[in-house]
């Protein structure tokens, strides 16, 4: 979800999947520790931890096997709190995997990783049903619907919170990411389509988006949900599309 890709680091975990290097920088680790030390519980922790690491792997290798679909190859790296599938040849330009492939591409490519988050959710819910488990719907705040995990007695309780929460991270981080805000994937959406008819305009018009969907739901994660790490994250994101309008305008009228 950000652009630019870190340094390499002498803590880097280095690995492949389905023929994708993939490089964990360590700030992943530190920023989905620090993000999931709400209690105590030292395995609560690596449940989380772990849920942030395959949700994001999962996410990104979306993102990359539909790269690969369209013959473009790529690589995978996790820092901080997002992930990014960074294509390997100059076939493309642009910091943000844009190629010179249709919309229609494009935008299948954005897709797929939220895509690739709904297809493990949905893994992890036909699990749950095989091990003969439940899963309930907890409706917060009256319309965020939480999904949690009930297993056989015999299942280890922490089964049932590591289901839960990859139901909801993969999920609920998904729905998020469609939202048609600059850089997540909806965004990116939102401009292919935009700017098919009006490549000029498009832009543009995909910015005043981000601004006014970014700030609606800044002011829902501050007021209604009560969730710092959304409503800081959105108002960083109607802010700094708000500045690429004004630098827009700077170069051009
Ligand atoms: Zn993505």
């Amino acid at each position: 979800m950000f652009a630019a890709e870190p340094a390499p680091t002498q803590f880097d975990l280095n690995f492949r999947i389905a023929g994708f290097p993939v490089r964990v920088h360590p700030l992943f680790w530190l920023i989905a520790l620090l993000l999931g030390a709400r209690d105590g519980d030292p395995m609560t922790l690596l449940i989380w931890a772990g849920t942030v690491f395959i949700s994001i792997l999962a996410h990104e290798l979306g993102h990359a096997f539909a790269m690969r679909h369209y013959g473009q190859d790529c690589r995978i790296v996790l820092y901080m709190m997002g992930g990014l599938a960074i294509p390997e040849s100059a076939r493309w330009s642009g910091g943000q995997g844009r190629c010179s492939r249709g919309p229609l591409a494009q935008i299948l490519i954005s897709a797929a990783g939220p895509g690739a988050g709904f297809l493990l959710a949905g893994l992890v819910a036909v699990m749950v049903f095989a091990a003969g488990g439940a899963v309930h719907l907890f409706l917060a705040y009256g319309f965020l619907p939480i999904p949690i995990v009930f297993l056989p007695e015999v299942a280890n309780e922490y089964w049932s919170e590591f289901a839960s929460s990859l139901l909801w991270v993969n999920i609920f981080w998904g729905l998020m990411n469609l939202l048609p805000v600059l850089p997540l994937d909806g965004g990116q959406i939102a401009r292919e389509m935009l700017t098919a008819s009006d490549p000029w305009q498009g832009v543009v018009k995909s910015l005043w988006l981000s601004v006014v969907v970014g700030a609606a739901i800044a002011v829902i994660g501050f007021g209604v949900l009560q969730d710092r790490f959304v409503g800081i994250l959105f108002a960083m994101l109607a802010f700094s599309n708000y500045m690429a309008i004004q630098n827009l305008r700077g170069r051009s009228w």
